[in-house]
């Protein structure tokens, strides 16, 4: 993508050059084309105009977000969780149900901040007797397992005689 300062010296030397030779041009024929020739390099440039106005308000929009997210970050920090995952909470939570809120770390270095939800699903724990539950980031689909469940122990079967 072109800057903006970029296309508008290409496009006006070339719009400037086209004038030029139209005020020294005599016989309507040559004049008639060129008027042609140069609208469409006004129309041309339009275009382009009009692109790097749509590139430059999706970088303003990009910016905003990124200001933003520069100014919450100090209220994160980074943590791992018991499987060793890593993930951001807040840093100083302000009710006691905050403190169990996780952020997703994957959209945390894209300058994002986003819950992780636990989606009911679980999976083992190697070498432990129990299970992870898995926690999804609804925006970038990651998913995270962590908070252990100990497995219900089994029934045992009865094998005693009455006491
Ligand atoms: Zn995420």
């Amino acid at each position: 993508m072109p800057t903006a300062a970029a296309v508008a010296t290409a496009s006006f030397k070339s719009l400037m050059e086209g004038l030029g030779k139209l005020a020294t041009a005599k016989p309507y024929a040559e004049n008639a084309a060129l008027v042609t020739d140069l609208m469409e390099k006004v129309s041309s440039m339009y275009g382009e105009y009009e692109a790097v106005t749509e590139s430059q308000a999706a970088l303003k929009a990009e910016l905003a977000s990124f200001k933003n997210f520069e100014a919450q970050k100090p209220d994160y920090v980074r943590t791992t969780e018991d499987s060793g995952v890593v993930t951001y909470k807040l840093k100083a939570p302000e009710e006691p149900s905050e403190e169990a809120i996780r952020f997703c770390p994957n959209c945390f270095l894209n300058c994002k901040v986003s819950y992780l939800q636990p989606n009911g699903e679980t999976v083992r724990a190697a070498g432990r007797n129990g299970r992870w539950r898995v926690h999804d980031c609804k925006s970038c689909n990651s998913t995270y397992p962590y908070n252990f469940l100990q497995d219900r122990p089994m029934p045992q079967p009865f094998s005693g005689g009455l006491a």
